[in-house]
């Protein structure tokens, strides 16, 4: 497997400040956030995308948004909402081969994610 940012971050030879550490799975800020609050929130084990999912992976995707309704909860945005965006392959606009859920929020968001 090709190696990628995130692979760097879950070997930690990226220093990162968590908002969510386990072994299946790690949260952190995005380094270039859109809103207020943005969050990816990834699995440890090398899944590069929802494409890539088997079976015995759905426990940990399903974590993987337990942890980010608790760090939306933990940030108190939980009330007023948030969104949570996994893209897929090219045409999803995927940039980092690493499974990634985003927790974006702490603004009205927009909707534009029609076809370019
Ligand atoms: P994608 O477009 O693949 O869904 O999202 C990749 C995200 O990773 C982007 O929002 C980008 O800002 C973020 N990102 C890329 N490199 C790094 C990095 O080195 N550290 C952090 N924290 N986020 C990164």
């Amino acid at each position: 497997m090709e190696d990628n940012i995130f692979l760097k971050i879950i070997r930690k030879e990226i220093p990162k400040d968590f908002l969510y550490e386990d072994d299946e799975i790690l949260a952190f800020n995005d380094i270039h956030p859109i809103a207020p609050v943005h969050v990816l929130i990834i699995p440890t084990k090398p899944i590069p995308s929802i494409a890539h999912m088997e079976e015995n992976d759905a426990e940990i995707v399903g974590k993987m948004f337990w942890v980010a309704q608790k760090i939306a909860r933990d940030l108190k945005i939980s009330e007023k909402g948030y969104k949570l965006l996994i893209r897929v392959g090219r045409d999803g606009g995927q940039e980092v081969p690493h499974l990634h859920l985003h927790l974006i929020g702490g603004a009205r968001l927009r909707e534009d994610i029609r076809p370019a």
